[in-house]
Parts: structure tokens; C-alpha cells; sequence
């Protein structure tokens, strides 16, 4: 080391431990030339066995979390799939007493019937975003990303969401500003999945006959889709942990349906696909949500060929 630090300019620093009666000991040592006349060196030792522990805790600690991670990713995932086999079973069965002609039922059955497929729709759902949750987790989604025409896929999106804005008097609107025709680098289907957890929260914490506003905007390559609503806004300080999963504001109605899980997967998502999703909120004024993806002008052929499969 010492003439690797004559024969080169630059200082050596190097850490070795050496195996003391007291046990293991680490240190860190600093070879330079003085003066660069390359006969004289000074070296500098500095012993660093506590640091040394430390890390190692540090990153046996980070390797503990990881794979307890890893663990409860794994076992959602497996519950998940353990649950949906009985649901469809239950989904079944109410069908067949509902379509079944021989044994037709009354007013109250009928409606009892309902209320199982509405239940069993609700956790069918939670148990898709559960799994989809895990799948992020242990790295095992797949997004498709190809050009998305912008403008089809965010009318679909308002169409869905209608009905629910529609029982709580809540205008929807979409302003394009020349983006009309604009594609982004994205998995359709997963887009979707994002502005649809979007949208459908603006509506659930709005106020009745409250706005919810969409918009998109080009900047440096990029696509940005916003969506505004005036409603319940989120508490300045639980605005860090929106994006954890399963976590619900305080100042929600908790009869309103809801999992804490859209949030999280749909930041994830978007991440997958190469974007940002963020927002600003103010309490009790409303929420601003937004996302940015790679633009892509339509029709452009050649970068067709690049689009990737995770
Ligand atoms: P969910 O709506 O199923 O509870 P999300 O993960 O989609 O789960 O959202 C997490 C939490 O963030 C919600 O429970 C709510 O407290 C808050 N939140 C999300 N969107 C809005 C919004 N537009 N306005 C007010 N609060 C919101």
C-alpha cells in the first residue's frame, strides 16, 4: 500500500482488521505522500471497530426487515388466493338460488341474495388489491407499457366513476389543453387501474354537489393528469403516511367503503411504468392528485419497437 501510494498521487485509504487478544478490530489507514517528493509518506490510523459494528447491525437489521417483508408479502399473497376459491363459491351459490326457475324466490330472499354478491364483490375487490399489493412487493408484477392514447382511456375511466358522482350530485369534467391526441408510454389496463382509484376517491371524500376536476398538461416530455376535487382534503400531518398501506385518514367518515391499499398500489404503479404520482391537499378545502408519464406523440412507429415488457 505504501507504494501504491508513492507510485500514484493519490492518497490510499483502506480499511483492515486485525485479530487482537480482545477479539476483532478494525481500522481505517490513510497513506499520502508528503510534499509529492515520493520518498516520505504520512500515515493515519484511526480504529473503527464501533463503526464497524454498527454497520453490520445496521445491515443485519436491514436484512431482518427484508425478509420479514418478503415474509408477509408472501403470506397476503397466499391468503389472498386461499380466500377467492371459497368467495367464488359463495358468489356461485347465490347465483344459482337467484337464476334458478324451479324454486323462484321472494322479495326478501331476492334481496338477500343481493346483499351477498354486494359483500362478496367488496372483499373480492379488497382481495385483488391485496394481491396485487404483494405481487409489487416480491417484484412479480407485470406491466406491458405501449403508447396509450390519453384521451379514450380518461373518458372510459369518467364514464365508470359516473354513477357514483351522479348519487352524490358531483360535476366531473376533463379539460385536455391540446393533449387531446397525446400518448403516454403505460400499461392500459394498469392506467386505468390508477385513475380509477383516483377519481373514485375524489368522489368518496367530496361533499355532495362537489366538483371534481381533470386536466392535462405537456411539459419537457412529459404528460401530467391532475385531478382536483373540493372536498375533505387530508390532515397536514398524516399527509406522509397516505401512501402506506392500509392507512385511513382520521378525518374520514369510516362508514365510507375503503382499504387504504388503492393509494399505495397506484403510486406503485405508476412508479413501475416509469412515472411520479404525488399531490397536494389542504384540509378541509380539497385534494389535488396527480401523476406524470413519458409522453409519446401518436403515430410514432419507430419507438413502437422499444416498449418493454417487466
Ligand atoms: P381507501 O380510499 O380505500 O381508504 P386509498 O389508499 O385509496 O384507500 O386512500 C388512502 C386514504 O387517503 C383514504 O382512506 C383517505 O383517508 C385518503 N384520501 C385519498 N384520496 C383522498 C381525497 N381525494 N380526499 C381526501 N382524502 C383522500
Amino acid at each position: 500500500m505504501i507504494n501504491r501510494a508513492i507510485q500514484g498521487k493519490e492518497p490510499e485509504v483502506f480499511e483492515y482488521f486485525l485479530n487482537t487478544s480482545k477479539g476483532v478490530r478494525w481500522y481505517q489507514a490513510r497513506i499520502a505522500l508528503i510534499d509529492n517528493d515520493r520518498h516520505s509518506v504520512s500515515i493515519s490510523v484511526r480504529n473503527i471497530t464501533d463503526r464497524k459494528a454498527l454497520e453490520n447491525s445496521l445491515i443485519s437489521a436491514k436484512m431482518e426487515a427484508e425478509r420479514a417483508s418478503l415474509a408477509k408479502s408472501e403470506f397476503l399473497s397466499s391468503m389472498s388466493h386461499e380466500f377467492k376459491t371459497p368467495l367464488n363459491a359463495i358468489m356461485g351459490f347465490a347465483q344459482l338460488l337467484e337464476i334458478d326457475t324451479e324454486a323462484s324466490l321472494n322479495e326478501f330472499q331476492k334481496q338477500s341474495v343481493k346483499e351477498i354478491y354486494k359483500a362478496g364483490n367488496h372483499l373480492l375487490d379488497l382481495i385483488n388489491k391485496v394481491l396485487d399489493l404483494a405481487k409489487i412487493e416480491t417484484g412479480k408484477f407485470d406491466v406491458v407499457i405501449k403508447p396509450v392514447e390519453i384521451k379514450p382511456v380518461l373518458e372510459a375511466s369518467i364514464n365508470l366513476v359516473k354513477p357514483l358522482a351522479d348519487l352524490k350530485g358531483i360535476a366531473i369534467t376533463a379539460a385536455y389543453s391540446g393533449c387531446e391526441n397525446y400518448c403516454v408510454a403505460a400499461d392500459q389496463i394498469r392506467l386505468k387501474q390508477v385513475l380509477l382509484n383516483i377519481f373514485s376517491n375524489a368522489i368518496k371524500y367530496s361533499f355532495d354537489n362537489g366538483m371534481v376536476e381533470s386536466s392535462c398538461q405537456e411539459f419537457d416530455g412529459w404528460l401530467r393528469l391532475s385531478i382536483i376535487d373540493s372536498g375533505l382534503g387530508i390532515p397536514l400531518e398524516e399527509q406522509g403516511k397516505i401512501f402506506d398501506p392500509f392507512f385511513r385518514a382520521s378525518n374520514i367518515n369510516h362508514l365510507i367503503e375503503g382499504t387504504g391499499i388503492g393509494l399505495p398500489v397506484a403510486r406503485e404503479l405508476i412508479e413501475l411504468m416509469g412515472g411520479n404520482l404525488g399531490f397536494d391537499s389542504q384540509e378541509g378545502k380539497g385534494s389535488h392528485f396527480w401523476f406524470e408519464l413519458p409522453l409519446v406523440h401518436a403515430g410514432s412507429a419507430e419507438r413502437m419497437t422499444k416498449w418493454i415488457t417487466y
